[in-house]
């Protein structure tokens, strides 16, 4: 099909972000990366910055860098990405933890603002963990665990949220782009529906934050939490993020107190008094060298500017369905993601029973996308690392392997 190669030639060459790309450290291996939605790919600017970093801040400042920098740095790197890719004012947002413990504090927050109301609810497709966690926290706190059943290959729709509402209702939880299909949900649309009914949301932002804009406070958003090492390159494990809205932030309590988010860590006092505003959302000592990287990605999320980065993402995931309908399609491949670009976020899922056999093959070739149980293969593409001659290097391969083909 070199018709599509020659398309994605010049897919390349038409692109305003294509010169970015060096910017990357690349691997040899690796002929298509299709996971940089997992696991964002590093930065040349952020080995340099990791080097020097042990070396002149940790090596030569030593216990002096707390005072100097270190302290500020979770409140610093919050704003800078809310003002990115968050669509946030400054005192919002703070780097912490894991997405797994931010959703802990801020659910056990969230539901204890709503005294009274006895009713958590959240879908069968979040991710994982955020089920559990719902679950966790409902079953500690006696609460009712309420389960939206969105539509296979879909994503929590407005109307599926509108039917869980009720007087009861003190919490939603919900994914703003669903990890598996790929779908958007309507976030400004669902929030104040939720408001309406009294209750807040919680809005896991994982699969959007850094690959489209996100008016969070447009939007009117109460909660939020996300990752930063999928589209924000922060490198494996780095810390999460979460977002309080200012007029929420001083009537919530989280249930981690730890020193870090006391009015005053270094009194050394003998009691919790939370700080006001959003630092007492922090509970330990913050992960200093795990923002490095992170910092890095902002500046260059910032140089391309997030709706460069949306536009490409939608040509991205548009050439992306245009292969598989010619190439995989013909084999049995099926779409689960919107046809629809604009509720369509940065990834495509496509569905074959062969898929679970034929990952470990197509990784061993150098082309790595990620299977997603049952018959999932999830073709991940982040807009500023991924070339569309990648992208048709990567499906050509999975079409080669494909059973039946002659
Ligand atoms: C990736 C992801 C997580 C990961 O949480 P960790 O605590 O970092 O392991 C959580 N929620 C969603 C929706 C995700 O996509």
């Amino acid at each position: 099909m070199s018709s599509l190669r020659d398309r994605a030639r010049e897919l390349d060459a038409a692109d305003p972000l294509a010169a970015l790309r060096v910017e990357f450290i690349g691997s040899e291996d690796v002929v298509a990366y299709l996971d940089g939605n997992s696991l964002g790919r590093p930065l040349h600017a952020s080995k340099q910055r990791l080097a020097s970093f042990v070396s002149e801040a940790w090596g030569a400042r030593l216990i002096r860098g707390w005072d100097e920098r270190w302290m500020d740095a979770p409140t610093e790197t919050g704003d800078r990405l809310a003002r990115v890719a968050l669509g946030a004012a400054r005192g919002q947002t703070l780097v912490a933890d894991s997405t797994s413990v931010l959703l802990y504090k801020l659910l056990r927050a969230g539901l204890a603002a709503r005294p009274g109301r006895e009713v958590l609810v959240m879908d069968s497709g979040n991710f994982p963990t955020d089920r559990f966690l719902a679950g966790a926290v409902a079953a500690e706190r006696g609460l009712e665990l309420r389960v939206i059943e969105p539509a296979p290959r879909a994503g929590v729709s407005v109307a599926d949220v509108a039917g869980a509402l009720d007087e009861r209702v003190a919490l939603v939880l919900l994914s703003h782009v669903d990890f598996r299909s790929a779908q958007i949900a309507e976030l400004a649309q669902i929030t104040a529906l939720a408001h309406s009914a009294g209750a807040l949301v919680l809005w896991d932002l994982s699969h959007s934050v850094g690959v489209m804009p996100i008016g969070l406070d447009a939007a009117c958003v109460d909660l939020a939490v996300g990752c930063t090492y999928k589209y924000l390159n922060g490198g494996p494990g780095s810390p999460a993020f979460l977002y309080v809205a200012a007029a929420l932030q001083d009537r919530l309590q989280q249930p981690i107190a730890g020193w870090m988010g006391a009015a005053d860590p270094f009194e050394m006092g003998p009691g919790y008094a939370p700080a006001s505003g959003i630092r007492r959302f922090a509970s330990g000592t913050p992960p200093i060298v795990g923002m490095l990287a992170l910092r890095d990605m902002l500046a260059l999320i910032e140089r391309a500017g997030i709706d460069q980065i949306r536009a490409k993402s939608v040509a991205l995931t548009e050439f992306a369905v245009e292969c598989g309908d010619a190439l995989l399609q013909p084999f049995g491949v099926e779409l689960a993601s919107p046809r629809d670009a604009a509720v369509r976020g940065g990834h495509v899922m496509l569905e074959h029973d062969a898929f679970r056999e034929l990952t470990p093959i197509l990784w061993a070739r150098g082309v790595i996308p990620d299977f997603r149980p049952p018959r999932g293969l999830r073709i991940g593409l982040s807009p500023l690392s991924t070339s569309f001659a990648e992208l048709h290097a990567g499906i050509s391969a999975v079409a080669e392997l494909l059973p039946g083909r002659g």
